[in-house]
């Protein structure tokens, strides 16, 4: 059970990192290049871009097309807005809901999230983990107890302290 659970940990902290590097390095291409994933619905569309160092999450109502999933790769060039504001012809403020109008219709709704608090995010479950790790893996070189710091030197298998099993 002990050895499942750690199994299990390990998972969890090593595709959180694989993510926390794979959203690190899309927050750097994020400037150079711009992508979106939609997803169109009878009545909606729900789209994901990632664009000069955020996401943006938006619902679009009605649905800009009917094309299923459609996912859109580009270039950044000089001369371009940020393809948000050129798509909708409307300003993007960054942590604040956003709304595009189109007259008194609003168009679309959503959020931007700022890639850095993914990255934070998921850099979380990692860092836990590895702390423990460089606890545990100190205790055994020292003979102590990972838990209360008790002399195991004696009782290796079972701290009498607190009743530890060190792994
Ligand atoms: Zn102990």
């Amino acid at each position: 059970m002990k050895r499942l659970r750690r199994i299990l940990l390990n998972t969890v902290a090593a595709f959180s990192l694989l993510l926390c590097l794979a959203t690190a390095g899309d927050w750097v291409n994020s400037y150079g290049h711009f992508w979106n994933i939609s997803r169109d619905t009878a009545d909606t569309t729900f789209t994901i871009t990632s664009d000069l160092g955020a996401f943006y999450f938006l619902v679009t109502d009605p649905a800009l097309s009917a094309h299923g999933v459609t996912f859109g790769y580009f270039p950044q060039s000089p001369t371009s807005v940020p393809p948000i504001e050129n798509q909708y012809g409307a300003t993007v403020q960054r942590w604040l809901p956003i709304r595009i109008l189109r007259g008194r219709l609003v168009l679309a709704t959503g959020r931007d999230v700022p890639h850095w608090v993914f990255v934070s995010l998921f850099a979380i479950p990692p860092l836990v983990r590895f702390r423990g790790w460089r606890r545990r893996r100190r205790a055994s070189v020292a003979g102590t107890c990972p838990k209360c710091g008790y002399d195991l030197r004696a009782t290796p298998e079972r701290c009498p302290e607190c009743g530890t099993v060190p792994t």
